[in-house]
């Protein structure tokens, strides 16, 4: 999906990096040093995404950003000087994890065309306002695939330092590909892409994105092709595994699949036309597969229109939706690991919830319990990152992640569409409130 604007590199990301740290907006650091304290969430029914149980009528006890204790009301005592917050009536649920994020996204058609001028410094405020919407709808981590000159890690910075307002990243830096290929970090040969390769581990990359097929947004080559020398894709997956990153490839094409799987690949996005073959070595070797099935859904054509995408682009995903969907069905039932991805903003309208929801909903469409979808979206992914200590669950210990929505959605997926409740390390993000 992703697209580029080739421009020369700025220090501009690390200008703003710097000027954050000392700049620190009033309302961000009061809300958040009200929060060090105690608070403990009442009356709501908390969801234990490992296996659909519920503690109704639950106290949730959080101490700065961790979960400190958790149980029904009748055994759980509030400390004396907990904050309560009230959520009678409502489902606690882990904060959502969305694998496949580019909060500098920019696609073709007179949307993206607009932003060919943006320069470093307005390109992470803009990722900054993506982030903080994005955390706002409920997705507490993302995983970055593919963003411009170290953007995402002066933005990942500044969200840690507590600067700016967004989820937990790890991000794969910039998508690494070969001459023409499906990436805006271009290179060729082994020498070449061992040094991309390092470059992105050294900026602070936990993940190696690199493009193996071509992808819809391309105007040139087949999804289908395998572009990559063997030569190349071994190289790729050797460096970043001895520098201990994982990597996952864009990639659509069978071909690429079983070359890259017999080489160690961790993960997939996309796979629009993989086969039971592919899914099935997959399944064997634990590897991964990040679906995005947002981006060819029918869902996602409101958009497409929003952004005046041409019409062979239009084209491009209605002729990839068919083998799309059919390899999503195949591989819940083969039931390959699952992470949930959108490849659109996680915030983006999408069948008049979010693509991130939307997403939820289109797993339980292709086979997957409301169980298991919200699995996809939240233990899942935390197993992928390596962060099922810390995320993916609410447990204590874990980080105080929590969105609150009026159902349970481990039985029924749309219940997803309620969220009204946003915490992250144990700072209120969003809670609505009814019009008085
Ligand atoms: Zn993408």
């Amino acid at each position: 999906m992703w697209r580029w604007c080739k421009r020369s590199i700025l220090l501009a990301a690390v200008m703003l990096k710097a000027s954050l740290a000392v700049a620190v907006p009033t309302a961000v650091f009061t809300q958040a040093a009200s929060q060090q304290g105690t608070v403990a969430i009442v009356g709501a029914s908390v969801i234990n995404v490992e296996d659909g149980s519920t503690i109704p009528n639950a106290v949730v006890v959080i101490e700065g950003d961790r979960i400190k204790a958790m149980g029904p009301a009748a055994t759980t005592s509030i400390p004396a000087d907990a904050h309560t917050i009230r959520m009678d009536g409502k489902w606690l649920a882990p904060g959502l994890l969305n694998m496949h994020t580019h909060f500098g996204l920019k696609l073709p058609g007179p949307a993206g065309a607009a932003l060919e001028n943006e320069t470093d410094m307005q390109l992470v405020l803009r990722m900054a306002e993506n982030a903080r919407k994005s955390l706002y709808a409920g997705v507490t981590t993302v995983r970055m695939v593919g963003e411009e000159h170290g953007s995402d890690f002066a933005l990942k910075a500044a969200i840690d330092g507590g600067t700016a307002l967004g989820p937990r990243i790890q991000s794969a830096g910039e998508i690494i590909a070969t001459t023409g290929g499906h990436g805006f970090l271009e290179a060729d040969g082994p020498a070449e892409l061992a040094k991309a390769v390092r470059q992105q581990i050294k900026n602070g990359a936990t993940w190696i994105k690199v493009a193996i097929s071509g992808g819809i947004s391309d105007s040139h080559g087949s999804i289908s092709a395998s572009t990559m020398t063997h030569d190349e894709m071994k190289t790729v997956i050797e460096v970043a595994h001895r520098n201990g990153a994982k990597v996952t490839a864009h990639n659509g094409s069978p071909i690429a699949a079983d070359e890259a799987l017999a080489l160690g690949i961790d993960c997939f996005e996309h796979a629009y036309h993989l086969t039971e073959k592919q899914l099935r070595t997959m399944k064997a070797q634990g590897a991964w597969l990040v679906p995005t099935a947002v981006v060819t859904d029918e869902g996602a054509l409101e958009f497409y229109r929003k952004i005046g995408s041409p019409p062979w682009y239009l084209e491009r995903v209605r002729s990839t939706r068919v083998d799309h969907h059919k390899m999503l069905q195949t591989a819940v039932k083969l039931g390959v690991n699952i992470a949930l991805g959108t490849d659109q903003f996680p915030f983006e309208p999408n069948a008049g919830t979010t693509a991130t929801v939307r997403e939820a909903e289109l797993y339980v469409a292709a086979g997957m319990t409301p169980l298991q979808a919200l699995q996809a979206a939240t233990l899942k992914p935390a197993t992928m990152l390596e962060m099922e200590k810390d995320v993916g669950s609410l447990k204590p210990g874990k980080y105080a992640d929590i969105i609150a929505v009026s159902a349970n959605p481990a039985q029924d997926i749309a219940a997803l569409r309620t969220i009204g409740f946003v915490m992250k390390g144990g700072q209120v993000v969003r809670h609505d409130q009814p019009l008085p």
